[in-house]
């Protein structure tokens, strides 16, 4: 037995293919995402990653590729402010009904094709796609039609995955602590939690195991949105997810310790978490002993057997983000790696 060790999603995306995406060339834009693909891929296997991932190099963003090209859209929807002043806004939507133009299996049968060890799909979760409906709500198609149409774009985009056989369907959920900042009473939180499970409840226990949802503070520009946010008021309601796996960013925190014990005392019995030992967002690389006494740390909390590793975050969530080289990226995946090799040799595993 070892300790399962998995990759979040993005990597960034090789000059070729942003040039070609600046050009808007839809053929040059086709030949290098197939050979940003298996590139990507081919370096994560050469490192010796137990499940890789295409990289996101297709999507536009982890959490706008199901709307791309809608024509339903304006743009002045919901801003997501970053530590460092930058901001990112989502479009807002202005006519019903809600239908996703992209599912993430379309990806996953591409890594698919190239990739010899199994493959992991990040999807978005529906609360973050919840906010694409105005407050002010649209004429014609209420908000609990918003909610029916977009409970069942999920679980098509969740169970196109799995039936295609990915490892693992990870739903990202960055707006989970995000949310706290807009609204502190935790009121919209729980609304996410809610909507969230909804979905979840689509699928049987056993389906649930090959589900799991990630947590960050956001990663953009090396920055993020909302790691002064405590996340004592995010983990319990994050558990209450109807998932069997928990991806939570661990490296970036400045008391691990206070984290551990709360993700101990509220990690359901069912699940495993992932612990996030690498930094995105930390232009330093990790080394495989400092990765290796960051698992051994997580181990005095948690039962070895429900552990596993990942890096904090993607590498490049949005596509356009070039704040991280690839060569900085893989680094640190190989310091993750071989430092988990490392901790499992220590425990025994
Ligand atoms: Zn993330």
């Amino acid at each position: 037995m070892t300790i399962p060790t998995e990759p979040i999603g993005s990597i960034p995306r090789p000059a070729e293919l942003l040039e070609a995406l600046a050009e808007g060339d839809a053929g040059r834009i086709a030949a290098a995402r197939e050979k940003a693909i298996s590139e990507t891929i081919g370096r994560l296997e050469a490192l010796g990653s137990p499940v890789v991932t295409d990289g996101e190099q297709s999507k536009p963003s982890f959490v706008t590729y199901p709307i791309a090209g809608l024509d339903t859209l304006a743009p002045d929807g919901a801003v997501i402010p970053f530590a460092d002043g930058h901001q990112r806004q989502l479009p807002v939507l202005t006519g019903g009904p809600f239908r996703y133009a992209q599912n993430a299996v379309d990806y996953l049968n591409e890594a698919q094709r190239v990739a010899n060890t199994p493959v992991k799909q990040a999807v978005i979760a529906p609360s973050a796609l919840s906010l694409l409906y105005p407050a002010a709500g649209i004429a014609g198609y209420s908000p609990e039609e918003f909610r029916a149409d977009l409970v069942a774009g999920a679980v098509a985009d969740i169970r196109a995955c799995l039936d295609a056989g990915a490892h693992t369907v990870q739903l990202d959920f960055t707006e989970g602590r995000l949310s706290l900042k807009l609204d502190p009473s935790g009121g919209l939180l729980d609304q996410f939690v809610a909507l969230n499970n909804e979905v979840l409840d689509h699928f049987t226990a056993e389906e649930r195991v090959r589900i799991g949802v990630h947590t960050c503070p956001g990663g953009d520009q090396d920055s993020t949105h909302s790691l002064d946010v405590d996340y004592a008021g995010l983990l319990p309601a994050l558990f209450r997810q109807h998932a069997g796996a928990f991806y939570v960013q661990l490296a970036s925190e400045p008391d691990p310790d206070r984290v551990l014990q709360i993700i101990a005392a509220h990690l359901p019995d069912d699940a495993r978490v992932f612990i996030g030992v690498t930094d995105p967002i930390d232009p330093v690389v990790e080394t495989p002993e400092q990765v290796r006494d960051r698992v051994l740390r997580a181990a005095e909390y948690l039962p070895v057997d429900r552990l596993g590793t990942c890096d904090d975050c993607g590498f490049a969530p949005f596509a356009d983000d070039t704040s991280t080289s690839r060569d900085l990226a893989f680094a640190k995946i190989e310091a993750r790696l071989a430092g988990t090799r490392l901790a499992a040799e220590a425990l025994g595993v």
